[in-house]
């Protein structure tokens, strides 16, 4: 299979617009009344190194292309201390912008090809994804502990290896495997099954989507598992009449739909496969009639933005031909595919939810701070930036806040226990589960 994916030398010439105007170390709102923030959790933390802009990361892949800077611990700690958040994306508005989260990634591919990166944690990271096809360390059997409870209520889910179903739900690793957030599935195959959907998972041999290896420079991994998976989803539409998949965690759905995309197979492979996140689905089902809610959840709520499902999704619209302004040269954006508006929607539906928006919100979220392999490097420090956001929750006035990503729920929770807040991060399937009447 080939795949597109960039290498640091394809950016030379995108590398140079950045003018160190510092426009992308703080999220502006252009009112009234004016609103700006931090946007950057590394600027903000260790200053000049961690912004994108000045003498920050893209002037390290100046240095690392021109030969000038020597791979050594510091340097990869530098490029090795950003979520990926794409939050200087949204604030920059030069021709390099629909590149700058690649070019950071493709500093990273460079060190992990030449054999200095990633971090050591990352490393045992990826020998968990070889070893075990996931990046916790966790034996295949435990992948499936999370539907024991359906099991014991005699409700079990379909096993797609054995049985046909249309869709299929990718429950993730962090959802598998992450104690606390194996809510998310839970609330997840509940909702599902009220709302007698024909779904199935893939159990103990659903492995991981790889999105964890590609944020962190590992081209090789991310190939080995997306290839499997691509596979495997063409032989599960032949052989078990799969037409969607959908998935709760941002992560995956951000690898499958955008990852993915760079392989030379892509569309032949999906040919006749939707790929959604869990919102969407409900979502149409809401808007048909066919998701009703009958639970009373009197509570006040905020909503945090995944960057995945947020900001990652946006589209770059560049002038290819010159036509309009000048070749190359980034004229506009499309969010049409970032979920900004599903999710509030479906939050304010539920019967006695109180919605509040914080300051920082859809392209200018504040990233929960432990993407882009942070959390795994830097553990303290992303519950740091995690318990940030959570302040920023509790300015509102909201009593919990709500988000759809099971690796913000793990973060925001850390970050919540971190500063004692009695704020907790639902996922909006939790509340959805609990707002749909009983099954019988
Ligand atoms: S990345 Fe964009 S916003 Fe940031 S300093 Fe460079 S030109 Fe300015
Ligand atoms: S991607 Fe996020 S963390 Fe990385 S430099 Fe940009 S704003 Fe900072």
């Amino acid at each position: 299979m080939d795949w597109k994916i960039p290498k640091l030398e394809e950016f030379e010439d995108i590398i140079w617009k950045c003018t160190a105007c510092g426009t992308c170390k703080v999220a502006y709102e252009y009112g009234p009344p004016t609103k700006f923030g931090e946007i950057c959790p590394p600027g903000v933390e260790f200053g000049f190194e961690g912004f994108m802009s000045s003498k920050g990361k893209i002037a390290f892949a100046r240095g690392i292309l021109r030969g000038e800077l020597e791979w050594d611990e510091d340097l990869l700690e530098a490029i090795y201390k950003c979520t990926v958040c794409a939050g200087c994306q949204a604030q920059c508005q030069l021709d390099h912008k629909p590149f700058i989260p690649e070019v950071i990634e493709a500093m990273r591919r460079k060190a992990v090809e030449e054999g200095v990166g990633p971090l050591p944690p990352h490393k045992n990271l990826v020998q968990s994804m070889k070893n075990y096809n996931n990046p916790y360390q966790g034996p295949r059997r435990l992948r499936t502990d999370w539907a024991r409870p359906f099991k014991k209520a005699k409700r079990p889910i379909k096993d797609i290896n054995k049985e046909p179903a249309p869709i299929l739900l990718f429950v993730g690793c962090t959802g598998a495997f992450n104690a606390p957030a194996r809510v998310i599935p839970q609330a997840t195959a509940s909702i599902f099954q009220k709302l007698g959907l024909d779904f199935g998972i893939l159990g103990e041999n659903e492995i991981c989507c790889g999105s964890t290896a590609m944020r962190i420079g590992d081209a090789d991994e991310f190939k080995r598992v997306a290839e499997s998976n691509l596979q495997l989803f063409h032989r599960l539409r032949d052989e078990r009449g799969v037409n969607t998949i959908v998935t709760s965690c941002a992560g995956c759905y951000r690898a499958i739909k955008k990852d993915y995309s760079l392989s030379s197979d892509y569309e032949d492979l999906l040919d006749g496969i939707r790929v959604v996140h869990t919102v969407q689905l409900l979502y149409e089902l809401f808007k048909e009639g066919k998701m009703r809610f009958t639970e009373d959840l009197p509570m006040k709520v905020t909503y945090h933005d995944p960057c995945h499902t947020g900001r990652h999704l946006t589209k770059f619209i560049i002038d290819e031909d010159g036509s309009q302004l000048w070749k190359g040269a980034y004229i506009d954006t499309d969010e049409s595919e970032c979920l900004y508006d599903i999710p509030r929607e479906l939050l304010q539906a539920i019967p006695g939810v109180d919605f509040v928006e914080m300051e920082r919100i859809r392209a200018n979220s504040f990233c929960c701070g432990g993407g882009g392999g942070v959390m795994t490097a830097f553990g303290e420090w992303a519950s740091k930036n995690a318990a940030k956001r959570i302040e920023e929750g509790m300015a509102t006035g909201a009593e919990h806040m709500v988000s759809t990503c099971p690796f913000c729920h793990y973060n925001l929770n850390q970050g919540s226990t971190l500063i004692g807040s009695n704020m907790k991060l639902y996922d909006l399937v939790e509340l959805i589960d609990k707002a749909l009447p009983p099954v019988d």
